[in-house]
């Protein structure tokens, strides 16, 4: 007689237990299909939810037209991202205690400013430029396009700083922080996270005696 019930009792022992861990493989394999389709779900769920306009998975047939990597899409991250802007903000276009705030490009000319202390309007600097293309400004510098630092040459003219943030917002749904993402996984590379711009921002005062001396 031949078939499985011939075959000695220590090799049938071990069949059951295969197929029992075949079983069990099996039903865990989808129990993660089922987690992995849930997670997907949510992945677009917040893509449509936060970032309206981001490249989204899918809606490009031939990638995103972007090098920008999408973001890691948790509220950590998120936060994160909303954090570190907010800092930076505080730290590049809070008021001097002349009641300006200016760019550093502007700052380092004596032309008239387009609002008067403490008339900006909101998101708006004492010079005419948004909170945005100061912050594009810094962002520029740390990658050594153009210096922030008064009596260097190479500055980034308004003139081309704006029109350049405009065509990446556009074209690449630039935001502030872009630049500070690693290429491949989307999270801030090392120092760039909203923790260390937190420090930065509530540490600013000796940049922020400078900016008095100037105004
Ligand atoms: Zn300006």
């Amino acid at each position: 007689m031949t078939g499985p019930h011939s075959a000695p009792v220590r090799s049938s022992v071990r069949k059951d237990s295969v197929e029992e861990e075949l079983r069990f493989l099996r039903n865990r394999v989808r129990e993660l299909e089922g987690e992995r389709d849930a997670a997907n779900r949510r992945l677009h769920e917040l893509h449509a939810s936060v970032a309206p306009g981001y490249p989204q998975i899918g809606i490009h047939p031939i990638g995103p037209p972007s090098p920008v990597p999408n973001p890691p899409n948790t509220d950590a991250f998120r936060a994160s991202w909303i954090a570190r802007t907010e800092a930076r903000k505080r730290k590049y276009c809070s008021l001097n205690r002349a009641g300006n705030a200016l760019c550093a490009w502007h700052d380092s000319r004596r032309e008239r400013r387009a609002y008067p202390p403490r008339m900006a309007p909101p998101g708006h600097l004492n010079c005419g430029c948004t909170f945005e293309e100061a912050l594009f400004e810094e962002s520029l510098a740390r990658h050594n396009i153009g210096s922030r630092h008064p009596g260097e040459s190479v500055r980034m003219d308004p003139a081309l700083r704006n029109p350049l943030l405009k065509l990446l917002e556009q074209r690449y749904r630039y935001r502030d922080g872009d630049f500070e993402r690693d290429p491949i996984t989307g999270t801030w590379v090392e120092g760039e996270g909203h923790a260390p711009w937190e420090t930065r921002a509530s540490s600013g005062s000796s940049k922020k005696r400078e900016d008095d001396r100037r105004s």
